[in-house]
């Protein structure tokens, strides 16, 4: 009797723990399974471009990364950049590669609430040239290379790079046709057009006026500091293609501004350019552009 009891009982509870044991395994199996999901998932949100400022550094550091190590001169959209900053986020990310596939959700999480724009944050106002305000004589920017010839000052050509990225992931394909100028090339651009006018009969004077109205008059052209760009198209219908919407609704994150917008040519006193971009920095720009300004009109409401 006593040994029936004890047998039935325990067939029960073995019954019972091969139920548990069952469920457990179900519930273990669905969670491995939603785990591998979030993960692939997570895998994938990496090249999401809304993740952007951490994965966009990344970008630049191991484009540089490679620049350094393949060619010299690479031709495509790497940023050249020496900087001790970008070799030590190169090893950082190289010394963990485990971690690799964590870093991008992590980024989206903490740069969500900074906004991709603030590695872009400029503290100074930014510098006006203009028909009525020179460039500094001495000014001498520290320019890198942003592929093929095209140069740009340090901290804009990183900024470019990161949106010329930015537009890409949105299939928008940005370019640069002018960059950095020295001065000296300036004057010379400047003297063939005025040489130009003169042969067509134009006198001294009027030669001056006409050329200056196609080519920044030495000294007053932006290219010369290094944080102007011009992309694309040279052709006023460049307003209506998608890079120029794309523009218009991105640039100020990286720091870019439509420096002769077509309402402010008063302003301005140059001509329409949708093609001309301005670095300045995002806090400057993203007031810039939302509110629809030039610079000039920026920096008379909010300069010192
Ligand atoms: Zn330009």
């Amino acid at each position: 009797m006593e040994k029936k009891r004890i047998r039935r009982y325990s067939r029960r509870e073995v019954r019972r723990n091969r139920m548990i044991a069952f469920f457990s395994l179900i519930v273990l199996a669905v969670l491995l399974i939603a785990l591998i999901v979030w993960g692939v998932k997570s895998l994938l949100g990496g090249d999401n471009r809304e993740s952007s400022s951490l994965s966009n550094t990344l970008f630049v550091s191991q484009s540089a990364g490679q620049d350094i190590s393949s060619t010299p001169d690479i031709s495509s959209s790497g940023v050249s950049l020496s900087g001790g900053e970008s070799s030590l986020d190169s090893t950082a990310v190289s010394s963990v590669p485990n971690l690799s596939s964590t870093v991008p959700s992590e980024a989206a999480s903490s740069t969500s609430s900074v906004g991709s724009g603030d590695l872009y944050y400029e503290s100074s106002m930014p510098l006006l040239v203009n028909p009525d305000h020179l460039m500094p004589d001495d000014y001498a920017p520290t320019v890198v290379s942003v592929g093929g010839s095209y140069k740009l000052e340090t901290k804009a050509a990183s900024a470019w790079t990161d949106m010329q990225a930015a537009a890409s992931n949105d299939g928008v394909s940005l370019w640069i046709i002018s960059a950095y100028r020295t001065l000296e090339r300036q004057t010379e651009l400047y003297n063939e057009k005025v040489t130009e006018y003169k042969n067509l009969g134009y006198s001294e004077a009027d030669a001056k006026v006409e050329a200056g109205k196609w080519v920044a008059i030495p000294g007053t052209s932006e290219h010369c500091l290094g944080y102007a760009a011009d992309l694309c198209s040279l052709e006023e219908n460049f307003e209506n293609s998608d890079q120029f919407a794309w523009l218009q609704k991105h640039c100020a994150e990286y720091g870019f501004i439509l420096r002769y917008p077509k309402d402010k040519v008063n302003t301005t006193k140059i001509s329409y350019e949708p093609w001309h971009y301005r670095y300045v920095g995002s806090n400057h720009a993203k007031i810039i552009m939302s509110q629809g300004l030039c610079l000039e009109e920026y920096l008379e409401q909010y300069g010192a």
